[in-house]
């Protein structure tokens, strides 16, 4: 056998990274920041504090990232086009993003979470879960864990978080969600399942709002409607995702808290209300998408080599197209050029299209390694527990 010039590192402690657990128990913490980005514009610009807030484009294809709380109350939401916002809310204030400082503020939370465990699983700049069940300090309260949390990114950043404590991560997430902002909310072992019953099934992650109009459509409105059907049904109407919603119906969820979860791409994409064919249209379409794209790409802080093109053809056929770089796209110029030019390509069409896509892969950086080992280290100096 070949001397190993060094060993593998030792794997002492219970790492939740590879399969389901056992049970399903765990002690699990969901974070996640109040209207992170609308937050730090109004930490960071007292005008704008008590305001109603959109971080976006207030142009015609600018899209909402991030509403405060004010700008909530009539209606704004993230992912709406800012002109329908500006509509809903003719007092709201655009703010340009700064993502280099959601990117900072994002650092520094992360920090805090892993001076308590290294089994961190980010969702995106603002969201993680964290597996506390065998914490670095000892505390072996997951609820005091989180706030502490809480306590601490509100010394450090000025900001509030809510947090959701629970046994595993669907209902951590679902709780982080209950008594927002500032909140923090527990489901103990055995209370799981009533929790659930009691929730629309739109609250549920994983079920989008296409989802839910599917669920409606099928009798299910609650979770006390979901658990009434069984797997094989849900199998029927729900493929891949059938597992995950029969354990959700019951409380269980048997994902691991992931840390270093590798993400492979980013990306989004709209089926069209009506088939498009026209090259002006298509091109028009694009655009959007670009917007769309582009904005959860800077918000995963993902920096990828690769831009792929999807389009669905009105007889389900997918016609791909992608152009590698030799480094990262670096900036939405760049990214938008890249699309334009994979559309280019292929118009004209010979048939309409129902769907157009992009997504940006062969990830680098902070998309893909989003956590800082140096700051995994427990006891630094800089965070006096
Ligand atoms: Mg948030």
């Amino acid at each position: 056998m070949t001397p190993m010039s060094a060993p593998p590192p030792s794997t002492s402690s219970a790492t939740p990274d590879d399969e389901e657990t056992a049970s399903g128990l765990r002690k699990v913490i969901h974070i996640d920041m109040d209207a992170f980005f609308a937050s730090v514009e109004q930490r960071d610009n007292p005008a704008l504090r008590g305001r109603p807030v959109a971080v976006g484009g207030s142009s015609a294809r600018g899209v909402v990232a991030a509403a405060s709380y004010e700008a909530r109350v009539f209606g704004v939401r993230s992912a709406m086009p800012s002109v329908r916002a500006a509509r809903l809310c003719p007092e709201l204030i655009f703010c340009p993003p700064r993502f280099e400082v959601y990117k900072a503020v994002s650092q520094q939370i992360r920090a805090i979470f892993l001076h308590f465990t290294p089994h961190v699983e980010p969702l995106s700049l603002d969201e993680a879960y964290l597996d506390v069940t065998d914490d670095l300090r000892g505390i072996g309260s997951a609820t005091r864990i989180a706030e502490l949390i809480r306590a601490r990114i509100k010394a450090d950043t000025g900001l509030t978080a809510s947090a959701g404590v629970s046994y595993n991560k669907f209902l951590a997430k679902l709780a982080s969600d209950q008594n927002k902002p500032d909140g923090l909310c527990v489901i103990r072992p055995g209370e799981g399942a009533a929790f659930v019953a009691a929730l629309p099934v739109s609250r549920f992650h994983g079920v989008g709002p296409r989802g839910a109009e599917k669920m409606a459509a099928l009798g299910i409105a609650t979770g006390a409607d979901l658990v009434q059907r069984d797997l094989a049904f849900l199998r029927v109407h729900f493929g891949s995702q059938a597992d995950y919603l029969y354990r959700a119906a019951r409380g269980i969820d048997l994902r691991r808290v992931r840390a270093n979860r590798p993400r492979k791409s980013v990306g989004g994409e709209r089926t069209f209300e009506r088939d498009i064919g026209s090259g002006p249209a298509l091109r028009e379409m694009l655009e959007r998408i670009i917007t769309l794209v582009w904005e959860r790409i800077e918000r995963s802080g993902a920096k990828g080599r690769t831009v792929t093109l999807k389009l669905k053809d009105t007889d389900f056929r997918t016609i791909t197209r992608a152009r590698s770089f030799p480094a990262a796209v670096p900036d939405e110029a760049a990214f938008a050029a890249a699309a334009r030019a994979l559309l280019g390509g292929v118009l004209p069409l010979q048939q309409p299209v129902r769907l157009m896509g992009l997504t940006l892969s062969a990830l680098e950086g902070e998309g893909g390694a989003p956590l800082a080992p140096a700051a995994a280290e427990p006891g630094q100096a800089s965070l006096p527990f």
